[in-house]
């Protein structure tokens, strides 16, 4: 069933391009501490595919950005 990004859970599924892989990898949705480019602003508990292969976090849930606005990254 496809399930848009908007409606990402914890410990779902999904596949995705992987840059450090180059190739297409099965993702995993899970709660990180991710850390912004460019600031040294972290933001916890944010919901992001990670690779299965390496463990790359390979982007984040489109349902994350209000937490990036609320730390007041985001404009
Ligand atoms: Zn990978």
């Amino acid at each position: 069933m496809y399930r848009p990004k908007e409606q990402w859970a914890d410990g779902d599924f999904a596949t995705n391009h992987c840059p450090s892989c180059s190739k297409l990898v099965q993702t995993r949705l899970t709660y990180r501490t991710v850390q912004l480019a460019r600031t040294r602003l972290r933001v916890p508990q944010v919901l992001v595919d990670v690779c299965s292969e390496c463990g790359r976090t390979i982007s984040v849930a489109r349902q994350a950005l209000a937490q990036f606005r609320e730390a007041g990254v985001a404009k």
